[in-house]
């Protein structure tokens, strides 16, 4: 950054109160951010950048002006289903529910889901996403799956997830056939194929073996060497459920982090999910090797998963970033997302003091971005304009003496003013700028109701469940 003040710019907001989550953590009050092209061009006070000229100005008074919010794991093709499949353990609600819908759903319904949840993610101030997309994965759902979640503004990746020949485990967790529609061969050709297709692109591809207790090892390996190969993240679920130390030593005689460990695999743009049932040990390797894991307290609630160790992880120096792990999260909103991964903790350990505000904060901001490895996450000169406008004056978040506590406590996705990424504005007065919002509403719902029937899931929207 030069030190010559900067003379003009795109767009100024200038008036809010500004949580840079920056190296020094300043909240400017009032504050201004100065975008040029797709980039932050000057933060500072709203006296400092006074004499910027604008194309154009935002007033921000009574707003909160915020880096971005960075979802670190969903399936946003799950979101045709959001409401079905209530109060079920998380095998039965993924071979009884989530499986079925999986190995029959459609590209367009799929995509349809897609562009509903990214609809949502965006007005409610996400900016970032990986989307561990996985039915259907064929080369063409990927792009247009990719496809729609750009159009509607995001950034970030398409994880594909590949899951190859079904193995011993898959078999004895009872898992659909469907689940397993291609050989390794297969998977790794349709991956590379889609990655390079959408090479440079603001949504890109990565691979992602589903699941690396019940897929196979050897596609693991192949997975992690062709995101090296082509330079992308790679992502996974893993550790989500209480039988999963056992499970998987049983049949590999290891733990599954400390089989990624031995192999070589964490680190290098390793993305984890839920990662809930750790030993210290595994704690230890994912901090040493920079691995990211991705925390989605609502479905670990919603689905009655666990407590991730939070502090034992981020004390360990692990990106932990937040996530909504699709329909089990229900609605997308990193306010709710950011108070639930708090208070999750405390009740945890009976401790009010083991997380904080300006912790769950970071998670969302800055550490997802480091988890997602954009350079975004935090407000300062030079980094990519993923900026979040948040309303402040409602009855819900006065008085305001704190806009941190304001923003993860009382705040929630509907006070999203405008969202900005790399520099476009994609919401403005809480609209979408990009897509037409009643048509994209109707159009998943008209899809929903086709994939209930066609998967004979009507049995599930019973109005009152006894
Ligand atoms: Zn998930």
């Amino acid at each position: 950054m030069s030190d010559e003040p900067l003379a003009r710019c795109d767009l100024l907001l200038t008036g809010g109160s500004v949580v840079t989550v920056d190296d020094d953590r300043r909240v400017l009050d009032p504050g201004a951010v100065a975008i040029t092209g797709d980039r932050i061009s000057a933060v500072g006070t709203a006296d400092e950048l006074s004499s910027v000229e604008a194309t154009r100005t935002i007033d921000c008074t009574g707003k909160a002006v915020v880096p971005g919010f960075v979802d670190c794991h969903n399936h946003l093709f799950q979101f045709i289903t959001r409401g079905l499949g209530e109060g079920m353990e998380l095998w039965p609600w993924l071979a009884d529910f989530m499986w079925p819908v999986s190995t029959t759903i459609t590209r367009e319904e799929a995509v349809a889901s897609v562009r509903l949840g990214a609809l949502e993610a965006v007005k409610s101030g996400t900016t970032a996403i990986v989307d561990n997309h996985y039915a259907p994965t064929d080369l063409a759902s990927t792009i247009a799956v990719a496809d729609a979640i750009e159009e509607v503004g995001l950034r970030g990746a398409v994880a594909r997830g590949m899951t190859g020949a079904a193995t011993d485990v898959a078999r004895e967790l009872n898992l659909d056939k469907g689940m397993f529609p291609y050989t390794l061969d297969e998977e790794l050709a349709i991956t590379r194929e889609a990655i390079e297709a959408r090479a440079g692109r603001q949504v890109g591809v990565w691979p992602a073996p589903l699941n690396i207790i019940y897929v196979e090892q050897d596609l693991v390996r192949a997975a992690v060497a062709l995101a090296h190969e082509l330079g992308t993240g790679w992502h996974a679920h893993c550790a989500e459920f209480r039988t999963d130390p056992v499970t998987y030593p049983k049949h590999y005689g290891k733990r599954a982090v400390d089989w990624l460990g031995d192999e070589g695999l964490l680190g290098g743009g390793a993305t984890l999910a839920h990662m809930i049932f750790l030993s210290d040990g595994e704690v230890a390797r994912v901090g040493e090797t920079g691995t990211g894991v991705a925390y989605c307290p609502v479905s670990h609630e919603y689905i009655g998963l666990g407590v991730m160790r939070l502090r034992d992880l981020r004390d360990s120096g692990t990106a932990v970033g937040l996530g909504y792990d699709g329909a089990s999260g229900h609605r997308q909103d990193m306010f709710e997302q950011m108070k639930q991964a708090i208070l999750l903790q405390r009740v945890e350990t009976l401790e009010p003091t083991v997380s904080t505000a300006e912790e769950a904060f970071a998670l969302a901001t800055r550490e997802g971005a480091r988890y997602l490895g954009v350079d975004a996450g935090v407000l300062a000169s030079g980094k990519l304009a993923d900026v979040v406008v948040v309303n402040l004056e409602r009855p819900h978040t006065t008085p305001w003496h704190r806009t941190v506590a304001a923003l993860v406590y009382s705040a929630r996705g509907a006070d999203v003013d405008m969202t900005i990424v790399g520099g476009r504005i994609v919401v403005e007065d809480g609209r979408s700028t990009t897509v037409d919002e009643e048509q994209v509403m109707a159009d998943a719902q008209a899809k929903a109701d086709q994939l209930v029937e066609r998967c004979g899931l009507g049995g599930l929207r019973v109005p009152w469940r006894r």
